[in-house]
């Protein structure tokens, strides 16, 4: 369905009727999503093209859907599985 709040006719999953996700309307963007392509200008203001809450993303660190930020940078490090780790170890024996 369409949005018919502040993202006139943009296709939404939120849509029914009337919005169904929580506040009633997509939150803007906040100053750590500044430079991230999935940022959109509307009339209403700026906004997360992927999340409607984008402020959520980062309250638990990174947003895992930012494209300005590498992971290295941020100085996150990927999770390690270690029963893959274990196998690619014995394999190179
Ligand atoms: S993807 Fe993440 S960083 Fe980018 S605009 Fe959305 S919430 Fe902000």
């Amino acid at each position: 369905m369409q949005c018919q709040t502040i993202k006139m006719d943009k296709d939404c999953f939120f849509w029914a009727e009337e919005c169904t996700f929580p506040g009633g309307q997509c939150r803007n963007v906040v100053e750590k999503c500044e430079g991230c392509n999935r940022t959109e200008e509307w009339p209403t203001g700026k906004y997360c093209a992927s999340y409607p809450a984008p402020d959520k993303h980062w309250n638990l660190g990174m947003c895992n859907m930012a494209t300005h930020i590498k992971l290295e940078e941020a100085g996150v490090q990927k999770a390690l599985n270690p029963l893959k780790a274990s196998k690619r170890m014995s394999g190179r024996r």
